[in-house]
């Protein structure tokens, strides 16, 4: 694979690595030689597989169970990262979840929880990451965004708005830290083969295909490619970025 052993050294969190999209980026970033932490929120028998993967694919890789929209719970994420790796280089904040009603039907408590996770999660993460990231003067930071995010959707007032949020967190935070030689950019998938995907029906399905100019789904690999990318030395000098991966969706 090209850039195989180009993040040896590197330590990087991956949040939401149990499943979907996480699961494969944390794959992508130990082949590139990172040793990665699986973290997850329930789903320990998954993030268990998932560490299992990677070592017997020859890497190095830890589970560690936090919920992301809780302080207390980052904080001791990363302490443990911290002392089973001694280091922390990439954090990718790919944690989300949808709670999706139309705005009259939303429930505050559906709101709230999906900016807690996907949006106040990431900065609990990045302000975690950061102190050691500070030390090293080095850092790559990979905040999960959505086309949602750029282009809104009917039904996801809240998840737009987390995602929207995302980006705005991604520009202030690449220009607070630049000077560290930390990078900070989105990644801005559309629509990927997914849990979180899964509900779709076949005439949603068959709907949003003729929008796709690449006339189909995304996959979970298609995401990790761009993240993988993001935190090699390829990417130094790309910051405050929202990439979309979307088979032309947006365009
Ligand atoms: P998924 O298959 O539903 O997996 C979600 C992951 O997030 C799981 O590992 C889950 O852990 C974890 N998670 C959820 N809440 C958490 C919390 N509070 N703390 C820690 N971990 C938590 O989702 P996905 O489709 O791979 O999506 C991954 C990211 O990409 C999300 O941010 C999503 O918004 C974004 N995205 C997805 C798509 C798509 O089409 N799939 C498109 C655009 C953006 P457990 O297994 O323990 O529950």
């Amino acid at each position: 694979m090209p850039g195989e052993g180009v993040l040896v050294d590197r330590v990087a969190v991956v949040t939401g690595a149990s499943r979907g999209i996480g699961r494969v980026v944390a794959r992508q970033l130990a082949q590139l030689g990172a040793s990665v932490v699986v973290n997850y929120k329930t789903q320990a028998e998954a993030a268990t597989r998932v560490v299992a993967e990677i070592v017997a694919a020859g890497g190095v890789a830890e589970a560690i169970a936090a919920d992301v929209a809780r302080a207390e719970a980052v904080d001791a994420l990363f302490r443990q990262a911290l002392a089973r790796f001694g280091r922390c280089d990439i954090l990718v904040n790919n944690a989300g979840i949808i709670r999706d009603n139309l705005l009259l039907r939303l429930e505050a408590a559906d709101f709230d929880a999906v900016l807690e996770t996907n949006l106040k999660g990431a900065f609990l993460c990045a302000r975690a990451a950061l102190k050691p990231m500070l030390r090293q003067r080095f850092g790559r930071i990979v905040n999960m965004s959505s086309v949602v995010g750029l282009h809104g959707n009917p039904g996801q007032t809240n998840y737009a708005a987390a995602k929207a949020g995302l980006i705005g967190l991604t520009r202030a935070l690449a220009k607070e830290v630049g000077s560290r030689q930390i990078t900070v950019n989105a990644v801005a998938p559309g629509f990927i083969e997914t849990d979180i995907t899964s509900h779709l029906g076949d005439a949603s399905r068959t709907a949003l295909l003729e929008r796709i100019p690449l006339g189909r789904l995304g996959t979970a690999d298609d995401v990790a490619g761009l993240v993988g990318f993001l935190c090699t030395p390829a990417a130094a000098y790309i910051t405050g970025q929202v990439i979309a991966v979307d088979g032309g969706l947006i365009l």
